[in-house]
């Protein structure tokens, strides 16, 4: 018996990248020595996607979907994967074919040579992916490796492959709003890194605004630190103690005569304050949210339909 290896595609509005992809996949598994169990997670398409995963699934062996009942985002799609999987290796990608099918086989490569966890980075810039997706993202992995103490390795997507060990790990934590590379980061064991070049996305445009972003970074930051939470504290004792300055200030303008031309000085005080103290209230906000999700124990993501037997 062979063994299997699991490849995982979260897929939101790509139907028209699906076929390609499937067909690159299996053209590369005819060549390797083991079965391919693919599993496409349908996250709440609005286009063909569900209709062409169908056809495919008749077309291929081996081939499964899950189809989610709404749009749940691509990090629980990756956790439904992980759940649903059965090979002794999971490599997850994506659709879109940025992620080249060639570099699976590398990854491939280094797990038999015993690595239990092969990262992908990006050789260079994601071409035509804007200055401005550039430069959110250098900031964000700067910013997490300030604020946690988890080696994130910069510019590696969700493009990696990782043994059984580690899906079973996955599947027993109960966390919520899971940050996949930090996560798989934190957990440890033997890790290699494949760098490959980022191709250009073949056929639809990026499936993560703005606000999809903004929500992945702060799930990341928050997910592995409470440092930020210490941090509003430090901002908070540094600028009480900078404020004491006041009041000798204060006294030297009493003498002078000069008490009532403080208003702008109040003002500006007022308002720096009002602002801090809503920095650091939305912050603390923030993991409270996280308390508050956690506590509800609702499934992150529900299943209309599948062809997985479990
Ligand atoms: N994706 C998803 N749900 C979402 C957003 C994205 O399943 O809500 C999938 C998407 O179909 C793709 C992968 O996640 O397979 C990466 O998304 P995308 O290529 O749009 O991101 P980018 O490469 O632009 O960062
Ligand atoms: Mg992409």
């Amino acid at each position: 018996m062979n063994k299997v290896i699991s490849v995982i595609i979260p897929a939101y509005n790509e139907e028209q990248n699906l076929p390609l992809l499937t067909e690159k996949l299996y053209r590369l598994f005819e060549r390797l020595p083991y079965s391919l169990e693919l599993i496409f997670i349908n996250d709440g398409s609005r286009d063909k996607s569900l209709d062409v995963l169908k056809q495919l699934s008749n077309q291929y062996n081996n081939l499964f979907y899950i189809d989610f009942s709404r749009n749940f985002g691509q990090q629980n799609a990756l956790r439904a994967g992980y759940d649903y999987s059965s090979g002794d290796a999971v490599i997850c990608m994506d659709a879109d074919l940025q992620n080249p099918p060639e570099v699976v086989e590398e990854l491939i490569h280094k797990w038999e040579e015993g690595f239990e966890v092969v990262v992908c980075k990006r050789r260079g810039a994601v071409q035509n992916a804007g200055a401005f997706k550039e430069s959110t993202s250098r900031a964000f992995y700067r910013l997490m490796s300030f604020l946690t103490d988890i080696p994130v390795e910069p510019n590696s997507p969700d493009f990696r492959l990782i043994d059984r060990k580690l899906v079973n790990v996955i599947k027993d934590l109960n966390e919520k709003d899971i940050f996949f590379r930090g996560l798989i980061s934190w957990m440890g064991f033997k890790k290699a890194v494949v760098e490959y070049d980022h191709s250009v996305r073949l056929h639809g445009e990026t499936k993560y605004s703005l606000q999809k972003m903004i929500k992945l970074a702060s799930s990341g930051l928050t997910s592995f630190s409470v440092k930020p939470l210490h941090l509003a504290m430090y901002l908070g004792l540094i600028i009480s103690s900078l404020s004491l300055l006041y009041i000798p200030y204060a006294f030297i303008s009493y003498f002078r005569g000069e008490t009532i031309s403080g208003w702008a000085s109040l003002i500006v005080t007022v308002a720096f304050f009002g602002g801090l103290q809503l920095l650091i209230l939305g912050v603390i906000g923030m993991y409270l949210g996280k308390l508050f999700m956690q506590s509800k124990q609702r499934p992150e993501y529900i299943v209309r339909e599948t062809n997985l037997r479990n």
